[in-house]
């Protein structure tokens, strides 16, 4: 199959980006690719918001950006920095032109949320469900444009590249496996642009959802393309801890602190003032931080997010999926504390980019949480990944458009590689969980160089235990094979560049 343009994933970045492009070009031929339903993505559960300067009154472009630099721990590109803030406004107009809708205060204006590291109130959502107000409207958007071509359940394998007359590496398509029909296939495109998202299954403690293996960035690893900052997971500080569920944690969003919850130990004491002065709205790096030296000294398993003294309705009308979930889980948040600990959650680092998103690869670009853009340094400020998402994607269509008509069509024959098997589908899965709990233990907060040594000799020890049939598996393909290939690799590299 041959396409113009040839988008894997279906979050934030990739509709936007697939939307934004048919707007402009209505020729192109647009053939997006997702390995789940089409909503399913990280951008699905952001609870939070995006956070934009919209009242330049009480306000500024100029203290967003110091709150991004603070957060990200110098380790920020400011020119990039500078960019995502300012162009934040114009990317809201272009969401709610979309139709996605955001809470509104009585005067009709919109009602802007705090979240810690933010030095003012900046954060628009939809109640605790902003995420999947955008990606209900941007997939409602999707779907009604015929030029748009979209291939639910099917899965990226693999880049196509060819080398140049230079010897360099080019990006000429996908290997992708069509579940329905259980059949791999090669798509042919002018321009990849990778939109896979995050990482977090990596660890089996997490908010992700099951489809954030790092695929994308597991793709371009093999490929060859730069990819930066794998070291950098922000641990979100709060999700809800429950000793006896497997899979992903429920977040209880970073906004709740905003709106004036406070973390306590089993005692009751609030125990964050003793960390840093901003209490619960320091950053999650430092919130997380506190949290495991807490642990650390009492202990207790988990510590505790206390609303009692917040009024239950305004709580309720601000957060219902957090308090209808609480209500299921038996937590009367009136009487009763919620559990949490900190869960993997972000990855700051990714594919490298240029600021028009463009790969070390040329024909490759990559948007979103599985690109590393220079926005978020050491620690992303809560709230601007949608954002970034969003802003990157615009920058990618315009470099795409300049470019797109002078790349000739590829004559290479792609051979099939794989052949679907799921013979080792049993052995994957305990792989990836055996994977999963020693990056957890060794590998999150409170990680230290003698327990990254150890967890760089277990992933070794994964790599050599499974070799007798990972060895046998070159030319298999299933997806639960695949995604715990592509996890074994995110992980070593990880591990590596922590303990480098
Ligand atoms: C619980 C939670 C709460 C959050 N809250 C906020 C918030 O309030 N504000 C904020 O700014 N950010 C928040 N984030 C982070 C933010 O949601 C993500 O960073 C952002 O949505 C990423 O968008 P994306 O389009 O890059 O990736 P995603 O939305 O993750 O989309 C990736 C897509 O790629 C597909 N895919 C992956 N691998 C393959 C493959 N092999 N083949 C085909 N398709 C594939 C996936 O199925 C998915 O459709 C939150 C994240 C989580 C998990």
């Amino acid at each position: 199959m041959h396409t113009d343009i040839l988008v894997m994933g279906s979050g934030i970045a990739g509709l936007s980006f697939v939307l934004r492009l048919a707007s402009k070009r209505p020729d192109l031929r647009i053939t997006l690719v997702t390995k789940s339903s089409l909503e399913e993505s990280n951008t699905k559960y952001a609870q939070g918001g995006m956070a934009v300067v919209l009242n330049q009154d009480e306000d500024s472009f100029e203290q967003h950006i110091q709150d991004t630099l603070a957060a990200g721990q110098g380790k920020c590109n400011k020119e990039i920095v500078e960019m995502v803030v300012r162009k934040a406004p114009a990317c809201l107009q272009e969401l709610q032109h979309w139709g996605a809708q955001f809470d509104r205060k009585a005067d009709g204006s919109l009602n802007l949320g705090l979240e810690g590291g933010h030095s003012q109130h900046r954060i628009v959502h939809q109640k605790d469900q902003t995420g999947w107000e955008i990606e209900r409207s941007l997939v409602q958007q999707v779907l009604a444009h015929p030029q748009i071509q979209v291939f639910t359940q099917y899965f990226a394998i693999d880049l196509l590249t060819e080398q140049n007359s230079d010897n360099k590496k080019l990006c000429r398509g996908l290997r992708v496996f069509d579940e329905a029909r259980q059949e791999i296939k090669t798509i042919r495109a002018k321009i990849v642009l990778l939109a896979s998202g995050g990482m977090g299954q990596v660890f089996s403690s997490t908010t992700n959802p099951l489809v954030a293996t790092g695929d994308g960035v597991a793709m371009a690893l093999r490929a060859g393309a730069k990819v930066k900052d794998l070291r950098y997971v922000q641990f979100h500080p709060t999700a809800f801890y429950s000793p006896n569920t497997e899979g992903p944690a429920f977040l209880i969003s970073e906004a709740v602190r905003g709106f004036g919850a406070h973390l306590v130990n089993r005692q009751g004491e609030r125990f964050m003032f003793r960390y840093d002065s901003r209490g619960e709205l320091a950053t999650r790096d430092v919130v997380s931080q506190a949290i495991y030296q807490e642990l650390a000294q009492s202990g207790e398993a988990c510590v505790y997010l206390d609303v009692k003294h917040l009024e239950e309705e305004a709580f309720k009308q601000q957060f219902p999926f957090i308090h209808q979930f609480c209500t299921d889980q038996g937590i009367a948040v009136k009487q009763q504390n919620i559990p949490v600990l900190p869960a993997a959650h972000y990855q700051c680092g990714g594919i490298s980019v240029d600021k028009k998103a463009q790969t070390s690869i040329p024909n490759l670009y990559a948007v979103g949480e599985c690109a590393c853009t220079g926005l978020h340094g050491a620690n992303r400020l809560a709230s601007n990944s949608l954002l970034e998402a969003l802003v990157f994607s615009a920058e990618a269509v315009e470099a795409v458009l300049t470019q797109l008509d002078t790349i000739p069509d590829s004559k290479v024959d792609y051979a099939h590689a794989y052949s679907f098997s799921t013979d080792w589908d049993a052995l994957a899965q305990q792989g990836r969980k055996s994977l999963q709990h020693l990056m957890t233990q060794y590998a999150s907060v409170g990680r230290t160089p003698d327990s990254l040594q150890e967890a760089e000799q277990q992933i070794q020890f994964l790599f050599l235990t499974d070799s007798s049939w990972l060895a046998d598996t070159q030319q298999a393909f299933s997806v639960p094979l695949q995604e715990y290939k592509n996890l074994l690799l995110i992980a070593e590299e990880m591990v590596k560049q922590m303990r480098d």
